[in-house]
């Protein structure tokens, strides 16, 4: 069973573009994904994509504005503010920015202890107890509890925001970038307890990034979003070695590798990506697209099956009418390459 299965989730904001007009922006258009048990999916695509939104309408910090979200059998969408708050403590979001999230006025310690007590799983000298064997787990020490985030360094902030986290044993973590404030040295550290704890506690991860070394280390599977939509889906090796989608194609030339001797074809995508106010019912890549013909602005975008779980959403790309690049996924999912920077030009 999914721990975590997203149905048609759509979430528009109503922006002011005007004195007195308002539009609809399109930040999240009609995205269905799953999450097995202890599985990773990665998230990957270009600042406003509509990622972070996900994220959020996810955990239910933001309330979607149709779809539905189960978290095992439950559809969180039903439930009201009430009727959430025991079941929050199965589903938890790590934030990108760790001196952002943390609350400057509270202790490491009382930040970590705070779900704890909330959700009454724990008072007391327990609570304490439970909080320094959190610490331990993320690889802090019992005196980082008594200091205040301004006196952490910021892998040891997020590494509080990830104790937080852990600490009603939920079955589900959104990690939101949570690495990409950091150094490179400090973010690799990073990944690989975030792997380790998934390990040691059968987590579901879905982990958000812009960073394809990172998304490749960390998942069995990829959704690429962009402007709002998911284009290509997969598992994490078959998308990056022989992505379908322009757009992926495009993210994945631009990564540089690792190995010298693998020459990687550059996918150019020209322009801006375009504004989410009134986007298209047509694929959305069109007016970046290199190998966009007239029939692409003439008919919706699908997702489509190209081989077993894996769905591209380009007719083009489905019909074998675009040259489709190989790259080699070792160079590019290595936490050595986590250290040399391998995240995508131009993107974040
Ligand atoms: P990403 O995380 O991929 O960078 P976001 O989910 O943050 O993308 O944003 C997707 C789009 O939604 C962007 O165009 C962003 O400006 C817009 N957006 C996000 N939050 C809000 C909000 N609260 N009100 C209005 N627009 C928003
Ligand atoms: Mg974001």
């Amino acid at each position: 069973m999914s721990s975590l299965r997203i149905e048609h989730l759509v979430k528009h904001y109503a922006i002011r573009t005007g004195f007195a007009s308002r539009q609809m922006l399109h930040a999240v258009d009609d995205i269905s994904l799953d999450l097995g048990a202890g599985e990773t999916l990665g998230l990957v695509g270009e600042s406003g994509s509509g990622k972070s939104t996900v994220g959020k309408c996810v955990t239910m910090l933001e309330r979607p504005t149709s779809g539905h979200i189960f978290l095992g059998d439950v559809d969180l969408t039903t439930l009201s503010y009430n009727e959430l708050r025991p079941v929050r403590k199965d589903i938890q979001m790590v934030f990108q920015d760790p001196s952002d999230s943390l609350d400057p006025r509270r202790t490491a310690g009382e930040t970590v202890m705070e779900p704890l007590t909330l959700h009454h799983i724990a008072s007391g000298k327990d609570a304490i107890e439970r909080t320094a064997k959190l610490f331990e787990q993320v690889g802090l020490k019992p005196e980082h509890m008594v200091r205040f985030p301004h006196q952490l360094s910021g892998g040891q902030q997020q590494r509080v925001g990830i104790a937080r986290a852990l600490a009603t044993d939920p079955k589900v973590i959104v990690l939101d970038e949570p690495t990409s404030a950091l150094d490179v040295s400090v973010q690799a550290k990073l990944i690989k307890l975030l792997r380790d704890l998934q390990r040691e506690r059968s987590l579901s991860y879905l982990f958000i990034s812009h960073d394809l070394s990172v998304i490749g280390y960390l998942s069995t599977r990829v959704a690429v979003m962009y402007l709002g939509q998911i284009v290509e889906i997969g598992e994490t090796r078959q998308v990056f070695e022989r992505p379908h989608h322009p757009y992926t194609m495009a993210l994945m030339s631009a990564v540089p590798a690792s190995n010298p001797l693998e020459r990687r074809e550059r996918i150019h995508l020209s322009g801006e990506i375009p504004s989410p106010i009134a986007p298209p019912n047509h694929c959305r890549l069109v007016s970046r697209c290199p190998f966009a013909v007239p029939a692409c602005s003439q008919q919706p975008a699908v997702l489509e099956p190209i081989a077993p779980g894996h769905l591209v959403a380009c007719h083009r790309a489905v019909k074998g009418e675009i040259p489709i690049p190989t790259f080699a996924f070792g160079s590019t999912v290595t936490v050595d390459s986590l250290e040399g920077g391998a995240a995508v030009e131009g993107l974040e």
